[in-house]
This record gives C-alpha cells, structure tokens and sequence, in this order.
C-alpha cells in the first residue's frame, strides 16, 4: 500500500540557553573531518576548495586584487550533508573552526541575539584566518515582512549580522559559512553582494552518489565481502545522505541483533526497508480474509506496473507489516536514474498508484481503507501534473500554483481564481479516472495471473521482482 518514499528529517531540537553570550567560547579547534568524509556532491566541494585554497594562501589572492567572496551559502534539503561540508571546510583549511546554529541566536530577551552575534564576530576576528559557520540561518534571517510583534528580536539579530558582515576586511581570512534549507525564505539583504553572495546548491544525491555515501559509512563498519552497495543505491531513490548513513548503522545494528560478526547484503536490504516503512511487525494479527485483500491489492500494483512499458520494474513485493503501519508495498525500482518525467510515465505511474484499490475492487467487489495513502499519491502527482508541469491540454503552459518550501516537503499554493481552480479540480479527477479505468482494464485483461501471483505471494509473505517475473513469463509461455 506503500511505495518507496523517504521522509524528511524535521529540525533539530536544541536546549536553551539564557544570559549573556560572553561566556561561551565559539571556537572548535578542529573538526576532525575532511572532503574525503563527503561523498558525492563533487561540484560543492569544488566550490569549497577555492574557499580552502584562500584560508591557506589569503596572500596569492590579495597579491592580484581579488576579493573572495566573504560568505558562501549551502542550500539543500535536510540531511544531504551541508553541516560535514562545513566541518569539512575547517578541517581541510586547517583552520578554527567557529559554529552556532541560528536557532541559539534568538533567545527570549531582545538584543541578546545581537549581541551574540557581535561576540561571535569579535572572536573570529581574533582569531583569523577562520571558518564562522552559522547553521539554519533561516531562524535568524528571514524575510523582513514588516510585521511587529514577536519578530523584533530576529530582526535585531539579522540586522547585527549585516552590520558585522559589511563592517569585516574579507581579505583578513574569515570566511563565513551559513547553512539553509529553506532558501526562498532568506531577507534578499543577506543575499546580496558582499554577503552571502556564493550560493552552493547541495542537493540530495543521485546513483553514484548515494553509492559513494553507503561505500563510505560502509567502511566504518565491519562488512561481509561482496557487498553489492549499487543495488541498495539503486533501491533508495530519494535518500538523503543522512538516511543512508542511517541504512547502513540499521544494517550492523541488524548483524549484532542476529549475532553475526559482519554486516551482510541482507542486513542493508533489510534496513533499507526498515527506513522506508518502520520495522517488521512481527506479532499484528491479520485475519486470513485481510490478508488476502491485501495480497491481491499489492499484486494489483505490480501486475499494473509490470504491464505498462513507461513503469518502473518491480523488485519487491511483501504484505508482511510494518511499523509505520503500511500493511504491504510494492517497491520499485528504476534500472537507470531518472532526471526527467514524462507525461506518459507520470500517467504510467498514477495508474500504478490505482491499481491497488483495482485489485480489490474487482476481485472482492469493494474497496478499503489501504488505497489512502495511494490516493494521497496519486492526486498530487496529477495535480501537479495540471498545475506546474503544463501537462493538461486545457491550461497549456500556465502555472497555477506555486511551490513554497521545494526542499522541506515542497508544499504548494495555488495563484489562480477561484473559477480556474474549479476547472483544475475537474482536470484532477478526470487524469485519474482515466488512469483508474486503465488499470481496472489491465487487472481485468490478466485476471489468471492476478490470481496465481496473489495466492503465491499468500504462501511466501514476501516474493522478490524475479519470482514475480518469472511466473508472469510462464503464463505468457502457455499463451504462445
Ligand atoms: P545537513 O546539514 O545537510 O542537514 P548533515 O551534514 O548534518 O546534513 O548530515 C548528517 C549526516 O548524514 C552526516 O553526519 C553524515 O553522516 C551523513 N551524510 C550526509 N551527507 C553525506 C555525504 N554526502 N557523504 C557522507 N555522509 C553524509
Ligand atoms: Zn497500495
Ligand atoms: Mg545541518
């Protein structure tokens, strides 16, 4: 009932601290990382090398009259390693390395966030050439929307922050670092030259680069030989770094748990779907009849997947439950990465999402509450595909929503009338009937298979996307 699908780390909790700042001392001496810590995103640490190459020669650059940027921002979704750049900035600069999350800058009491910022300006310029890196710099930089109440402490701070920016030599060697996810929130002050006017895209990674972070937490633990990390890399589309460290420390949780001295290729696939779906329950009864149910709506989703050219294959089916409550799901899994959607994979694959409920509705003439999360998925792919992708006929290439947070879950606002909305509602429903009939008819046209691949995924809980195939195979052999 689920496909593949990774959540977002939410923000970080930190403990408040009261009183004056003066106590604290920033500085970390060494962070103890370094580019090689950071896989993949080659083109950040490109950008970050030149960076480097400044805090150890200021002169070469000063020599020829050119200003390096005073600040560089990181701009990523959550957990795709902006924090271990920065460290690792630092550590290959060799530098001090000072760092304080914007959420410690605005406190209770108005002005101690200035003046935070003014002590931490104050030691770094003690103790240049260095690295001051302020995390989620969001909290404190905001847009200045004009609105009083609540907001004067941050813009306080915001304010010193400028001030402290403009006021510094950039060739004096501090270099300021900032980290965010939630770029389209920044005050356009912060952003322009002289500040932080070099922004670094950190994004979540692709194949090779979630196969270069599993190799690389991989080597942190003890590890079974041949390990095949490019086909959990090629199973975790969408991951985050932090998530596949994540995989990775579940995989050796996972070995000690079984009592075997070596993390083997079972314990990553294993933990790829605990990240995914929570851990497996093993104890949740499920009467014989739901069961079935579900076993028939998640071969539904396969048998729909598998018989459109435009749809990702199939590589595993289970209907054993989780603990994020999904009762079964069908993974996915792309032979290539993907970069671009089509229309007909978009339609391909919202027919994959209905196929579920087909299942049920044609072989026990009702439907259930596990197509929720199916429809959840399906409605915002179409919608998406009317409002932002131009892929409706009766809109053409007009926008009609916009999207707010692109790295934090991406939710949308619509900037249309109140009548076009209307019309969009109808477009929605009307993009997935169709795919809706469409998978009905597929189920419908291979009704003998769904029947044989129900019953075998009922005996077995869990089939891979080979078995599915080859019993598929089989029964088209018969046909010929
Ligand atoms: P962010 O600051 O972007 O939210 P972090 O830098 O805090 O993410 O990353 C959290 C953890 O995830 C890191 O400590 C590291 O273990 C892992 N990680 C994230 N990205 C990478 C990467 N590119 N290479 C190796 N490990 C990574
Ligand atoms: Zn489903
Ligand atoms: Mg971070």
């Amino acid at each position: 009932m689920k496909n593949k699908k990774f959540g977002l780390f939410k923000g970080f909790g930190r403990a408040m601290s009261f009183g004056k700042s003066s106590a604290k001392v920033y500085v970390k001496a060494r962070t103890g990382k370094s580019f090689a810590d950071v896989a993949g995103q080659d083109e950040a640490k490109e950008a970050l090398a030149e960076i480097v190459d400044f805090l150890h020669s200021p002169e070469k650059y000063a020599d020829i009259g050119a200003k390096l940027p005073k600040g560089a921002l990181l701009v990523g979704p959550p957990g795709t390693g902006k924090t271990l750049l920065a460290q690792a900035v630092a550590g290959e600069a060799n530098v001090p390395f000072f760092s304080i999350s914007g959420s410690e800058f605005v406190e209770m009491f108005v002005g101690v966030g200035a003046a935070k910022v003014r002590d931490l300006f104050g030691q770094a310029a003690e103790k240049a050439p260095c690295i001051v890196f302020i995390d989620e710099i969001d909290t404190i930089g905001k847009k200045r929307d004009g609105q009083t109440g609540g907001s004067d402490e941050r813009e306080q701070t915001l304010n010193q922050l400028l001030t402290e920016m403009d006021g510094f030599d950039g060739n004096k060697g501090v270099v300021i670092l900032a980290a965010t996810n939630r770029p389209d929130f920044l005050d356009p002050a912060l952003l322009r030259p002289g500040r932080f006017d070099r922004r670094i895209p950190v994004e979540l990674p692709d194949l090779a680069g979630r196969e270069a972070i599993l190799r690389v937490h991989g080597a942190r633990v003890k590890l079974s030989s041949g390990i095949d990390f490019s086909a959990i890399a090629r199973a975790t589309a969408g991951a985050s770094g932090a998530e596949l460290a994540n995989i990775v420390n579940e995989a050796a949780l996972r070995a000690v748990r079984s009592g075997r001295g070596c993390v083997g290729q079972s314990d990553l696939e294993e933990s790829v779907e605990v990240v995914i779906a929570g851990y497996q329950r093993k104890n949740a009864v499920i009467s014989q009849k739901e069961k079935e149910i579900i076993a028939y709506h998640e071969i539904g989703h396969a048998l729909v997947a598998a018989m459109q050219k435009d749809s990702a294959s199939v590589h595993k089916i289970t209907i054993i439950p989780r603990t994020s409550g999904a009762l079964g799901y069908t993974m996915q899994v792309d032979e290539n990465e993907r970069f671009l959607m089509s229309k007909e994979d978009i339609i391909a694959k919202i027919s994959v999402l209905t196929g579920g409920r087909s299942a049920e509705e044609l072989i026990f003439n009702t439907c259930t509450t596990g197509a929720a999360n199916d429809i959840e998925k399906a409605t915002k792919l179409a919608r998406a595909m009317v409002t932002r992708f131009g892929m409706s006929g009766k809109f053409d290439m007009t926008a009609l929503e916009t999207v707010n947070d692109r790295y934090l879950g991406g939710d949308t606002s619509l900037v249309c009338s109140a009548e076009t909305a209307a019309k969009v509602d109808e477009e929605v429903n009307n993009i997935i009937r169709t795919a809706h009939e469409k998978a009905l008819q597929i189920l419908s046209d291979n009704r003998e298979q769904l029947h044989e691949l129900a019953q075998y995924l009922l005996d077995r809980e869990t089939i891979t996307g080979d078995e599915f195939r080859a019993i598929l195979d089989k029964k088209a052999a018969v046909a010929v």
